[in-house]
């Protein structure tokens, strides 16, 4: 439980970190929160030879609407988000989001930029930003790129971001009037990492129909699903009784569940049927209010 020995160093500004990535390449790894890097260092899952401690960065911590977007900070804490007004006022999906995540403790420390770059399909912010179509803002040596989150978690633990780039923020086009949305998580216990997650987002017309839908699926798969058969049967329908059942039945035929400790792949595949038709039926209701 010991990590093997590694060098340390505290940059003050992102450009600095950034021209210590490119130097050291693949030995050197970005320290946000350390929730998930520290536990497989001590596991010896991951050696790095410097570890890139950004947490001493100003101006990467922060949660605020502007230009469009909601935007948060890479190095927002999950806590943060439990604390944001703004968030628990209209966000309501990534707070449910955020409560479920591991315990207080971790929350403290976890970061929101940490949760998506880990690449983890078991991690939950990756459902929920999948649902509200959101963009990742990377920063590296040829300075900002934006990269759309469908396109963002390539396979097992990897992302779309190069080793020099840092994830400075998360942006979120600011749903328009009547959109709702919610996360559900089946876990064996309080703290655990989801059995199945299922974040929805829907926008409804005047008539109540679905003008938009946005579905993300956690750890039912090597990466973070995106729904998008049942996201495009949504669209045009009114979120009720049949509408919602035959879209939670696209939303299982999508997931790729593999049998483990939490279950086997028919349990997991009905979880998805039925957390997706909750999540749908709780976003509706926050849709209509
Ligand atoms: C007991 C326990 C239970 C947990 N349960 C859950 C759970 O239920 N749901 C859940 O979603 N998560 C869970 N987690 C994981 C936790 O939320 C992670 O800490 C979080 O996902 C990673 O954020 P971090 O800031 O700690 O990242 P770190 O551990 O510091 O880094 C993780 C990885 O991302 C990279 N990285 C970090 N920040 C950036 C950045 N800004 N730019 C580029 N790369 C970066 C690091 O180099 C590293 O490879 C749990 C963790 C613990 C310890």
């Amino acid at each position: 439980m010991i990590p093997a020995s590694f060098e340390y160093v505290r940059p003050k500004a992102i450009a600095d970190a950034v021209a210590f990535l490119q130097q050291h390449g693949d030995d050197a790894k970005i320290l946000s929160g350390g929730q998930s890097l520290i536990p497989m260092m001590k596991l010896r899952l991951a050696r790095p030879a410097y570890l890139v401690d950004i947490n001493t960065i100003p101006g990467l911590q922060y949660v605020k609407e502007e230009g469009g977007y909601l935007r948060i900070g890479g190095l927002t804490r999950e806590a943060d988000l439990e604390a944001s007004d703004l968030i628990r006022s209209k966000y309501p999906v990534i707070l449910d989001t955020a409560s479920v995540i591991a315990d207080p403790l971790v929350r403290n420390l976890a970061t929101v930029g940490g949760n998506l770059a880990h690449g983890d399909p078991a991690n939950d912010h990756p459902a929920t930003m999948l649902a509200l179509g959101a963009q990742i803002v990377a920063t590296g040596p040829k300075g900002q790129r934006v990269i759309p989150v469908e396109e963002f978690f390539q396979s097992l633990f990897t992302t779309a971001l190069h080793h020099d780039e840092i994830l400075t923020e998360i942006r979120i086009p600011i749903p328009p009037a009547r959109s709702g949305g919610a996360y559900f998580k089946l876990e064996r216990k309080v703290g655990d990492f989801a059995t199945v997650g299922v974040a929805a987002q829907v926008t409804l017309d005047e008539k109540g129909a679905c003008q938009k839908a946005g579905i993300g699926l956690t750890n039912v798969g090597p990466t973070p699903i995106k729904a998008t058969k049942a996201e495009a049967f949504l669209r045009g329908q009114k979120p009720d009784g049949p509408g919602i059942q035959r879209a939670a039945e696209l939303a299982a035929e999508d997931a790729q569940p593999s049998a483990d400790l939490r279950g086997p792949v028919e349990y997991k595949k009905a979880m998805v049927r039925e957390l997706t038709s909750r999540a749908l039926t709780r976003a509706a209701e926050r849709a209509s209010r």
